[in-house]
């Protein structure tokens, strides 16, 4: 089974637990790969994930190697519009490899809840 990957810059972190939270049903049926701060805060819930390296250290980059390896159904990426990021290249390569190999790609909750809705 494809994974889901979940990803939430510092200023969404606890939107995306509240998310995640809130949809309990759907991802304990699927599997989840995180980066690893944003899976720390997920696994302090008591929420199973799978953890790639933080986002600034190549975890984006890990997530991006993992589409195109054909092992990711979707991607949950709470991107803080108001922040400025060291790692702004690999955000984009992730990003485009969305697009490359047709992954949906949610960045807010509301397009996150029609992913959970339509990806079993
Ligand atoms: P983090 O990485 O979950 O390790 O904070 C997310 C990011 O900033 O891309």
């Amino acid at each position: 089974m494809k994974y889901i990957a979940l990803i939430a810059h510092d200023g969404k972190k606890d939107e995306l637990v509240e998310f995640v939270s809130n949809n309990r049903e759907f991802f304990s049926k699927v599997p989840t790969l995180a980066t690893h701060t944003t899976g720390s805060k997920l696994k302090e819930k008591g929420i199973d994930v799978e953890t790639v390296a933080s986002g600034p250290r190549g975890g984006d980059a890990q997530i991006a190697s993992r589409i195109t390896e054909g092992k990711v159904a979707g991607v949950i990426f709470f991107r803080d519009p108001m922040g400025k990021h060291p790692h702004e290249p690999d955000i984009n390569m992730l990003l485009r490899l969305c697009d490359v190999y047709n992954i949906p790609l949610a960045t807010n909750p509301a397009t996150a809840e029609l992913i959970a809705r339509n990806i079993a």
